[in-house]
């Protein structure tokens, strides 16, 4: 009974295959007997069913038949391609073209790239550093010894090498020292980036995110001019009247230190989970540079004077587009970044 139907299957895949005429014909029939719901298929799988008698009979010309259909396949695909005539072959030119899907760009990159014009049209140049970094430059140059909280505050991702030197960056003002190493005052630079620290995650915090520092520095850079330069940028960069406040603050790395807040624009002010219900984001951290970092630099100390701060760029992104929470930039969902 089944060897008879196997020969049966046989029979027409191979009449089938020799009045095909081309590669897509050929490959429907293949389909057909031996694709994964293909009629030759379906005895091959039944096998294990059988009794071992009967797999003993069937299985070896099921086998058999399988392998004679694929060289048919093989032979009949050679006759074709020798014997298309391109000249004699009607292309319709008037049938629509494949429509190419166009990518669309992060909300991240939006936000930086922007940020990038506002501050250059300020007269600033763009600093890069690596993402991994020595203690030297994300910790100590910036004014952060060993025995300081601000370590534990940053919870770091290490790097496992030998000296166990190395880590990933919590703070692109690790690019500061670097360039000051680089580059003699007066100059105003900002330092765009990815860093990483290794905390409790919520709606508002990440493992990675993204920071755009900047930093002026000369004889006479002033506390004023980092609350005029930041004001401009917010007002530039959400294109409206936004209300900002400047506060006392303290980093290791400026002295005095500041904070910038906003005035929250997913809340207006009325309190929402992003500025956990106090209606002003903290957004932009900064002061004088610390006298202590210049030196690091190599400047003789007290000779120069600067501001630096640091926007959260992501913060930045969740605000402008109103997104409330921080990881759907990194979860790559389609359905997310087709809207920007
Ligand atoms: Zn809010």
């Amino acid at each position: 009974m089944l060897p008879k139907k196997i020969e049966e299957i046989k029979a027409k895949a191979i009449s089938e295959i020799k009045k095909t005429a081309s590669d897509r014909a050929l490959f429907d029939v293949k389909v057909k007997y031996l694709g994964r719901k293909g009629k030759l298929t379906k005895i091959l799988k039944g096998l294990k069913n059988l009794s071992e008698k009967e797999r003993k009979s069937v299985g070896p010309l099921a086998n058999q038949t399988r392998q004679e259909i694929e060289k048919a396949i093989a032979n009949r695909k050679k006759e074709i391609s020798g014997k298309i005539d391109w000249g004699k072959e009607k292309i319709d030119i008037t049938l629509p073209g494949k429509k190419q899907e166009l990518g669309h760009l992060s909300p991240i990159t939006l936000v930086n790239r922007e940020a990038e014009q506002i501050f250059s049209s300020m007269g600033f140049g763009i600093a890069d550093g690596p993402e991994m970094e020595t203690d030297f430059y994300n910790f100590d140059s910036l004014n952060i010894p060993k025995d300081h909280p601000a370590r534990d505050v940053m919870d770091t991702f290490r790097v496992k090498t030998k000296n166990n030197d190395l880590l990933l960056r919590t703070h692109v003002s690790a690019i500061q020292v670097r360039y000051m190493e680089k580059h003699k005052p007066p100059f105003r630079v900002i330092m765009p980036g990815r860093v990483f620290r290794n905390e409790a995650t919520d709606s508002s915090h990440g493992h990675t995110f993204y920071q755009l520092d900047g930093m002026m520095v000369g004889k006479d850079v002033s506390a004023a001019n980092y609350y005029a330069l930041i004001d401009e940028f917010l007002k530039k960069f959400f294109e409206r009247d936004i209300k900002t406040r400047m506060r006392p603050s303290f980093f290791p790395f400026t002295e005095p230190s500041f904070e910038i807040d906003f005035e929250c624009l997913l809340c207006s002010g009325k309190g929402c989970s992003v500025c956990k219900q106090s209606g002003w984001v903290e957004i932009i951290p900064g002061g004088m540079i610390n006298q202590n970092v210049l030196v690091a630099a190599g400047y003789p100390r007290n000779k120069y004077q600067g501001c630096a701060w640091d926007i959260g760029i992501s913060r930045l992104a969740m605000m402008k587009y109103k997104i409330d929470h921080i990881h759907l930039f990194h979860e790559g969902d389609l359905r997310f970044i087709k809207q920007f």
